[in-house]
């Protein structure tokens, strides 16, 4: 949402309200420490870099600490800083320094993992900046959440122009990151014209898109592509093709030595179909332990399957950790995927 898109006058829009808070809680506070959702994306840690460059150049102490360690692919943004991972003495350590938390990327409370734990034994006031849809206010005093931002790296853009803050090549760059990961590249339909803009003034800010797409998409192993050959060759086609199933086994992640991570981008590629509405994998990376991802091509609403089992997303990405088989998560879930996608017009088919 961009600032000329609000209103001068009228009501105040709850978002402004809601953005001014948080300025104002920047302001506040002087020892931050920063967290974002388990087994972290390019958003989360892209805006979490942008965040705690801002509040430094404004003189704050700035921490971040993360549930899970930073993958391979976004090492490069710890240059800036460290991006500690949890550790129940260090985890102490940084409650105890800090006067404020604030948890980007998600509006969960569980999904900042063992970050959540520290948190119920500090009284220390936490924001929220995310950009999930989400039927409850989120968990801090004060709470940014913007279902309409195509990342949370947008939505601390957008911030950072409100308070007049210098976009410095390396917030540009960590800022990118945010945008580009989680549009998958400017392909999903979170891509808007606000996401293009932004893009077009972080390039202006130094920002060179080749080098970045190239250190982000030039870490995976050997091991991570036989992977997904194997859960590929092995997809099922369900209701007339329309549904697309995919399942990992703990003994596949062993074999070819990856963790929960590596099934990032593996889920989108059978939207390549031609007619397929849904994707949903499921990954066993654990056992007992079933993370469910679903994908739309833009016609079935995702989200909400998730949510009711516990989890959440966006409307055409969404996941769910459950425990059980996966027989069990399969019978959670793809009865109701089956049932909205046979709730679907049937697609016009092309004449020329
Ligand atoms: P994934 O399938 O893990 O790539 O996630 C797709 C989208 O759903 C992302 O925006 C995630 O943040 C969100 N998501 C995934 N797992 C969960 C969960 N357990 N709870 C809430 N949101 C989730
Ligand atoms: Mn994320
Ligand atoms: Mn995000």
């Amino acid at each position: 949402m961009s600032e000329a898109a609000l209103p001068m006058t009228g009501p105040v829009p709850q978002a402004r309200l809601d953005r001014r808070a948080l300025l104002e809680f920047l302001n506040k506070h002087s020892r931050l420490l920063l967290t974002t959702h388990i087994n972290p994306d390019g958003d989360g840690l892209g805006s979490e870099v942008a965040m705690a460059l801002w509040l430094r150049s404004m003189g704050k102490q700035v921490r971040v600490l993360n549930d899970s360690v930073v993958p391979n692919a976004f090492l490069f943004l710890a240059r800036h800083l460290p991006l500690e991972s949890w550790e129940e003495e260090r985890a102490e350590q940084r409650f105890t320094e800090s006067d404020a938390l604030i948890v980007l990327d998600t509006s969960n409370r569980q999904r900042i993992g063992r970050v959540a734990e520290v948190l119920s034994r500090h009284v220390i006031p936490v924001a929220v900046v995310d950009h999930h849809v989400t039927h409850q206010r989120g968990f801090g005093q004060v709470n940014v959440i913007e279902p309409e931002a195509s990342s949370t790296g947008e939505i601390v853009f957008e911030l950072m122009r409100e308070a007049g803050a210098p976009l410095t090549p390396d917030i540009a760059e960590a800022l990118y990151v945010a945008l580009m990961t989680d549009t998958g590249s400017f392909r999903y339909s979170n891509t808007d014209s606000h996401a293009h803009r932004m893009a077009a003034e972080l390039l202006a800010h130094g920002v060179d898109p080749q080098r970045l797409h190239a250190q982000v998409h030039t870490h995976a192993s050997a091991g991570r592509l036989r992977f997904f050959g194997e859960v590929l060759s092995a997809l099922e086609m369900l209701d007339d093709g329309r549904v697309v199933v995919l399942e990992a086994s703990p003994e596949q992640f062993q074999k070819h030595g990856l963790v929960g991570s590596d099934t990032e981008g593996l889920v989108d590629l059978p939207r390549t179909i031609a007619g397929v509405e849904a994707v949903a994998l499921f990954s066993e990376v654990e056992p007992g332990k079933i993370k469910v991802s679903l994908r739309s091509t833009g016609r079935v609403a995702v989200d909400e399957i998730c949510s009711r089992l516990g989890g959440g997303g966006h409307i055409h990405a969404a996941g769910v950790l459950l425990r059980g088989t996966r027989a069990d998560a399969r019978a959670k879930v793809l009865p109701e995927l089956s049932r909205r996608v046979a709730a679907l017009e049937p697609r016009r088919t092309r004449t020329n």
